[in-house]
C-alpha cells in the first residue's frame, strides 16, 4: 500500500507495508478519506508520540470500506462503508482497527462528510457530556471554538439545549461560531475574556484546549460547582492554580485524552454518538463542517493551512474517495 511517511520537515506519499495481520475483533479498511487533526501536527513535531502498539503513521480518523474481517467480528461485513476513530495510521490506503471503533455512515451522508466526524464529535461528546457531566441548561464556554473540536462542540450544545459562549482568534471566526449556534463570543486577540464571560453569566463547564495561559481566567469565570475540562495545551502546560477559589467554589479541573483510551472505552463513546448524534446528522440538525480538502499526496498543504490557524472546522485528505 501507499502511506504518508513523516518527519518534522516532510510528508511523503510512499510505499509502506500493509498493516496486520488482523486479531479477532479487528477489520481492515480501504481508506477513502482521512481527517486532519491538530494532534497530527504535534505528533509530526515529535511532541505527541502514538500510544504503545499504535501505528506510527499519522491519522486519527478515516472513512472507507471494510475489505477484511477478523474471525470474531460480528457487526461488520466486507463491503460495509464506515467511519473510524483510530489510534493512528489513517494517512494510508489501508488501516486496521478494532470493530468497536467503527460506526456506520449516518443516513444521507457520504464518505467525504463522514470522515469529518469521528475524532471531533467523539472528543466533544466525551468531554461535554461524560467528563463534563453537563446538566440540561448549564452554560458552556468553548475555547478555540472555530477548530474542528470547537465547531462540533457548539453544534452539540445547540442541539442539546446548552447555552454556549465561545472564544476564537478573529471576528470572522466568531461570526461562523454564532451561525453554528453560539450565543456570543470573544476575540482572544482583544485581551482577557473574563469580564465578557462574567457579564454573560459565567460558565458551568469549560471545554479548554489551551491550558496554562487560560487557567487563571478560566478559574475566574467558572461558576460554583463548575468543571474545567482540559483537552489540550496549546497555551502551555505550567500554570498556578488558585486553590482557594477551587475550594470555595467547589471547582473541578479534569484532564482528558481520547487517543490512549482502550477500544472498549472508545466504543462506549461511539455508541452514545450513534444513539444521540447520528439521527441529528441524518436530519440535518447537526452537520459536518468541512473547511477544505486536498489529495493525500498534498498533505503538506493541509498541515500548513492548519498550522496557520486558517481553518474553521475540518480539513480532509482524499485517499481513494
Ligand atoms: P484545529 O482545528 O487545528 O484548531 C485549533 C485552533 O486553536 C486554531 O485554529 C486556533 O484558532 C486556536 N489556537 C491555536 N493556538 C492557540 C493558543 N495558543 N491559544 C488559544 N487558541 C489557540 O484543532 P483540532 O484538531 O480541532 O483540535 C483542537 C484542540 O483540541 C487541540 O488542542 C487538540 O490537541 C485538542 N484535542 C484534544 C483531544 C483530547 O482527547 N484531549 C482530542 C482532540 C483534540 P484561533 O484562530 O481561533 O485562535
Amino acid at each position: 500500500m501507499y502511506a504518508i511517511a513523516h518527519d518534522a520537515d516532510t510528508l511523503a506519499w510512499n510505499e509502506a507495508p500493509s498493516p496486520g495481520p488482523l486479531s479477532e475483533r479487528q477489520v481492515r479498511l480501504r481508506v477513502a478519506w482521512a481527517g486532519v487533526n491538530r494532534a497530527d501536527l504535534m505528533q509530526r513535531a515529535g511532541g505527541y508520540p502514538p500510544p504503545p502498539g499504535a501505528s506510527e503513521i499519522l491519522g486519527l480518523e478515516v472513512s472507507g470500506s471494510v475489505i477484511e474481517t477478523g474471525s470474531g467480528v460480528r457487526q461488520y461485513q466486507v463491503g460495509t462503508r464506515v467511519c473510524a476513530l483510530l489510534d493512528g495510521g489513517g494517512y494510508a490506503e489501508e488501516v486496521v482497527v478494532d470493530e468497536r471503533q467503527l460506526l456506520p455512515l449516518p443516513d444521507g451522508l457520504d464518505l467525504r462528510q463522514s470522515a469529518a466526524l469521528p475524532e471531533v464529535f467523539a472528543t466533544a461528546w466525551l468531554n461535554l457530556f461524560m467528563e463534563g457531566a453537563l446538566a440540561p441548561g448549564e452554560r458552556v464556554l468553548v475555547h478555540a471554538a472555530a477548530s474542528g473540536v470547537g465547531t462540533a462542540a457548539i453544534q452539540l450544545c445547540r442541539a442539546f439545549g446548552q447555552p454556549c459562549f465561545v472564544t476564537a482568534g478573529s471576528d470572522e471566526k466568531l461570526t461562523r461560531c454564532r451561525e453554528l449556534g453560539a450565543e456570543d463570543g470573544w476575540n482572544r486577540h482583544h485581551g482577557s475574556f473574563v469580564e465578557t464571560v462574567k457579564a454573560w453569566g459565567g460558565a458551568d463547564m469549560i471545554l479548554d484546549p489551551v491550558g496554562a495561559s487560560y487557567l487563571p481566567d478560566n478559574q475566574a469565570v467558572l461558576n460554583a460547582d463548575g468543571r474545567l475540562v482540559v483537552i489540550g495545551l496549546m497555551g502551555g502546560r505550567h500554570a498556578k492554580l488558585d486553590m482557594g477559589r477551587l475550594l470555595m467554589k467547589r471547582q473541578r479541573v479534569i484532564g482528558s485524552t481520547l487517543r490512549a483510551k482502550p477500544a472498549d472505552a472508545k466504543g462506549r463513546i461511539l455508541s452514545a454518538l450513534h444513539e444521540q448524534v447520528w439521527p441529528q446528522l441524518a436530519n440535518g440538525e447537526i452537520a459536518p463542517l468541512i473547511d477544505r480538502t486536498w489529495p493525500i499526496a498534498e498533505a503538506e498543504a493541509a498541515h500548513a493551512h492548519m498550522q496557520q490557524d486558517a481553518n474553521v472546522g475540518k480539513l480532509l485528505l482524499e485517499v481513494s474517495g
